[in-house]
């Protein structure tokens, strides 16, 4: 069957990049913002795909057929193998002959034995659309980076009006997006509607990706099977379900990766040569409910419980034992929510999130005595959700300033959410005197570059002057750096 329009109109990707192969993905949707994308409900079809050493195809490495299935949302997940490490690759899709995609490119990772010096990763999360343009994907998509990670909020579930709220368009969405998603065929067309951006195409293209989810795509602060309303269990977990196949559908995922049911393994683990290790962590299936009904609570027995966990038993076996196994100079964890305390108020009793790991100090606890126990020297995490960025220092004991950091977090703000954002909000003041750990914060939209050097781990806060209007310039607002085998950030 041939689309008779362009069916290329979701772009391409790639994904999970490995020394030997990486997963390219593609979209099939002549109709994208329709059910069923103007595509047959079954059987599948074929796309012709080509990978090369150079951006003109002039050196083809391998070229092939693989189906996109109706089952899949007539999505491609292509595994391909054979390739060699450390070096760049340029791909593209066709169907029928007649219709070709945009062209991506993509980079495998080093050999696991390999010296690096150098790697260069972006750091993205929350990308609501109808808060505004995706400004920081278009810039992202030009700098030089050996790979992405986005922590989560890729989707979100509300109702979007037809003027897609603050993106003003003139050219109204249909009234499908007015509604929140629920069903198999709201999360399909939530993916639609986010891909079809430019920007977001663009930043797709020019990078593979490591992904991982938070909340909202499937919706906010839900916790294992536990949605924020308390549905009854049954029904949040036919919807975890139809969300979940949805992300694997829209993400350059491997097969292993394909969910069964409510369930999907999400976390996994990625070595960059000697440089580094990639644990990435899923904060959201596994987790207890939050404690004391969630939002900002005081701390207290509930909270502080040493049964309550935010990765699950299992994730966190597998994650110590990561550590413990790991001859990597950095132990790199990209997850979800903020993982360093952080107060409202200078009160030596003050409210915490108990969305976040301070609402599950017990599994910070853990994390942080496996981190020690298997000596590992550099440890950073990676994380989203608070649509701000914040430099902050893991500290062994987070109410004595003068005490072992442990490591270093570096919180990127959001690509969209929470429309344009400012530099330093109301509470800016009062949060870097509540959290002397915490050395930078910045209310803007953007998105954070992470160098890991033999030396030294380099983060760079970009900035953009808002986003409810497309097309503003991105700057630095600020560079941290932290030593090798000697934790803690210093403005660079
Ligand atoms: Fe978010
Ligand atoms: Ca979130």
């Amino acid at each position: 069957m041939t689309p008779q329009t362009n069916p290329f109109t979701l772009g391409v990707a790639s994904g999970d990049p490995l020394p030997d192969s990486v997963v390219l993905w593609t979209r099939l949707a002549p109709r994208p913002y329709e059910p069923g994308n103007g595509l047959p409900g079954d059987g599948a079809i074929d796309v012709q795909w080509e990978l090369a050493s150079d951006e003109s195809f002039r050196h083809l490495v391998q070229n092939g057929t693989v189906p996109a299935p109706a089952a899949d949302n007539h999505t491609v997940h292509l595994d391909v193998r054979g390739l060699e490490a450390d070096r760049f690759y340029w791909y593209r899709f066709r169907v029928d002959g007649r219709w070709i995609s945009p062209t991506g490119r993509t980079r495998t990772a080093p050999a696991p034995t390999a010296d690096v010096d150098r790697g260069r990763f972006g750091l993205l999360s929350c990308q609501q659309y109808d808060e505004g343009y995706y400004t920081a994907l278009a810039h992202l998509a030009g700098e030089e980076l050996d790979a992405v990670f986005f922590v989560g909020d890729y989707i979100y579930e509300n109702a979007i009006n037809a003027q897609a709220g603050a993106r003003h368009y003139t050219a109204p969405l249909p009234e499908f997006f007015n509604h929140v998603t629920l069903n198999l065929t709201d999360y399909r067309l939530r993916y639609a509607l986010y891909k079809s951006d430019p920007d977001l195409q663009a930043a797709h293209a020019a990078h593979p990706w490591y992904v991982t989810w938070d909340d909202h795509e499937v919706g906010n602060n839900y916790a294992g099977d536990i949605s924020q309303d308390n549905d009854p269990v049954d029904v949040f977990r036919a919807r975890r379900a139809a969300a979940y196949r949805a992300y694997w559908e829209n993400m350059p995922l491997r097969e292993a990766h394909r969910p069964t049911g409510p369930d999907m393994r999400l976390y996994r683990r990625f070595q960059y040569g000697r440089l580094a290790q990639f644990d990435i962590l899923d904060t959201r299936q596994y987790r207890s409910d939050q404690a004391y009904g969630d939002g900002w609570q005081y701390p207290g027995p509930e909270s502080e419980d040493p049964a309550r966990t935010l990765t699950g038993a299992e994730q966190e076996r597998w994650l110590l034992d990561g550590f413990r196994s790991s001859t990597a100079l950095w132990n790199v964890v990209p997850q979800q929510v903020a993982f360093c305390r952080h107060k409202n108020t200078t009160a030596d009793r003050s409210q915490l999130s108990m969305d976040a790991w301070d609402g599950y100090p017990a599994s910070r606890d853990r994390v942080l005595a496996g981190v020690a126990e298997a000596g590992v020297a550099n440890f950073v995490v990676l994380t989203g959700d608070e649509h701000v960025h914040y430099a902050m220092d893991i500290k062994e004991d987070f109410d004595d300033p003068d005490s072992r950091t442990l490591g270093v977090e570096v919180v990127g703000t959001s690509v969209s959410s929470g429309f344009d954002g400012e530099e330093h909000p109301d509470d800016w003041t009062l949060t870097l005197a509540a959290n002397p750990h915490m050395k930078f914060y910045d209310a803007r939209r953007g998105y954070a570059l992470v160098t890991l050097e033999r030396t030294h781990v380099h983060a760079e806060f970009r900035t953009l002057t808002g986003v409810v209007t497309h097309g503003a310039p991105v700057s630095t607002a600020a560079c941290f750096v932290s030593e090798a085998g000697d934790p803690g950030f210093s403005a660079a």
